[in-house]
């Protein structure tokens, strides 16, 4: 029997990270100031994110070293491993080969903490004492409130009202872990005071709390603000799932044929795929297929636009140029909390329009059927986001089978479903919805973005 997993040592643990703007085809388009329409400039941002990180926004430079303090945190849980799915192959009855690289063994039970240890870091080299930040249902928030911990930092989560008052254990953790939660719209910010004022009874909204987390770094000398994916940054510091991986698929000596990950903002596909699309970009792995999963009822890259859109709803950040359904878009309430976002990662974004990678959306009865049968043959209870991936490589497996392909199929297990379960308990109970969204909510939302020339 071939072995179920590969694991690397300490010793193994990346030592940079991966740029992959220096190996473009082309130069990702700017960042526009929505007053000025004029590219923005470090100092723009300088009021928001520590200048380290307005710098590894921009550079060019393939490879960023990373601090020995954030290899050390990392050391906790990385080198993370490579599982071989014998048990999964074994019930597809596939000649194909499938691999996942796990996520979930992080203290927050995700990748978020890749990026999280990173931004906490170098806030703290750069004086700052207090960062706010924004969550839905919890997970990056309480990667961000472990990190903070870590640092001697003070985090402050803006956290969406329905999640608070409904998925109260992400929350517990992040007070755990010592960060400060309010629930989204509060009476602390100027914004959560206006939407108040109209609805004392609001929801909340992940564009709310977007807006409330930049007002308080913005006006609080010691406080900054800090994102958990779609930016450049964020999408670098994931680039450790991918090194690792492929020094693990050395260790087994094979290479994979099709790679595959969830998308919502993008990170956690792009540290999983951008140091093998280096090779494809190169021409070393010229038949590499690389698929970007995301939710039928938020399908940013299958059915959005290649337009400048603001980056949160209420229309303050500057202008990105990246698939986009629109910054007014509210996506139904589907499981998948880390997949409703309408934009995507502006470098996702550009290997998409380059062709370099494919996308697929998928309805989630049978994202969540993948997730059982996962769930039944490897153990894992999976979180509903990479189940949209473990969809698409079920697929793949069998259309091998069908075939008598013995393709080597390669995702990224980004989290465990610990606290989905009440997702899983409505599948089960056959009760939960698909969502299509229709073609005129999305050119209605795409009719709000702004003219740029
Ligand atoms: C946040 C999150 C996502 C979505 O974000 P990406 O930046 O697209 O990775 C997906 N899966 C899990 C487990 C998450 O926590």
């Amino acid at each position: 029997m071939p072995e179920t997993k590969v694991v690397l040592t300490e010793k193994d643990l990346p030592t940079h990270w991966y740029n992959i703007q220096a190996d473009l085809p082309s130069p990702l388009p700017p960042v526009i100031h929505p007053g000025t329409r004029q590219p923005i400039g470090p100092a723009d941002l300088a009021p928001l994110f520590p200048m380290e990180l307005i710098k590894q926004e921009m550079t060019q430079e393939r490879w960023v070293e990373i601090p020995e303090p954030v290899r050390d945190m990392y050391r906790l849980w990385r080198p993370s491993p490579l599982y071989r799915a014998h048990r999964l192959e074994r019930a597809l009855r596939t000649p194909a080969r499938i691999y996942y690289k796990w996520e979930g063994v992080s203290p927050a039970g995700s990748h978020k903490p890749n990026t999280a240890v990173a931004q906490a870091y170098y806030n703290k080299q750069e004086g700052v004492r207090r960062i706010t930040t924004e969550t839905g249902a919890g997970q990056w928030g309480s990667a961000l409130a472990f990190a903070c911990n870590a640092f001697g930092l003070e985090s402050k989560v803006y956290m969406v009202k329905v999640s608070y008052d409904q998925k109260p254990y992400r929350r517990i953790m992040m007070e755990t872990w010592g960060g400060t939660v309010v629930p989204s719209p509060s009476r602390e910010t100027r914004a959560g005071r206006a939407i108040l004022a109209k609805d004392p009874d609001s929801p909340g909204s992940l564009g709310i709390a977007i807006s409330e987390a930049v007002e308080e770094a913005a006006t609080r000398e010691d406080t900054k603000y800090s994102l958990g994916s779609v930016l450049n940054h964020v999408l670098m510091h994931q680039t450790v799932i991918g090194l690792e991986a492929k020094k693990q698929f050395e260790i087994l000596g094979e290479y994979p044929d099709i790679l595959v990950g969830c998308v919502g903002g993008g990170s956690s596909f792009a540290g999983f795929t951008f140091p093998f699309i280096q090779d494809k970009l190169s021409g070393k792995a010229k038949g590499l297929r690389i698929v970007a999963v995301e939710p039928m009822a938020c399908p940013t890259l299958t059915k959005g636009k290649y337009l400048y859109d603001f980056g949160d709803t209420a229309g303050t950040t500057p202008l990105i140029k990246m698939y986009t359904l629109g910054h007014s878009f509210i996506p139904a309430p589907i499981h998948a909390g880390g997949l409703r976002y309408h934009g995507m990662g502006p470098l996702v974004c550009a290997l998409y329009d380059q062709k370099v990678i494919e996308a697929v959306a998928l309805h989630q009865n049978p994202v969540f059927e993948a997730a059982v049968q996962f769930a039944r043959s490897e153990g894992i209870v999976p979180a509903p986001e990479p189940s949209h991936g473990i969809r698409v490589v079920i697929d793949e497996a069998i259309r091998c089978r069908e075939r008598g392909e013995r393709k080597i199929i390669a995702f990224v297990l980004c989290g465990h479903g610990h606290f989905d379960l009440s997702s899983y308990q409505r599948y089960l109970a056959g009760q939960l919805e698909d969502f299509e969204l229709p073609q005129s909510a999305i050119d209605e939302a795409l009719s709000l973005v702004p003219k740029t020339p």
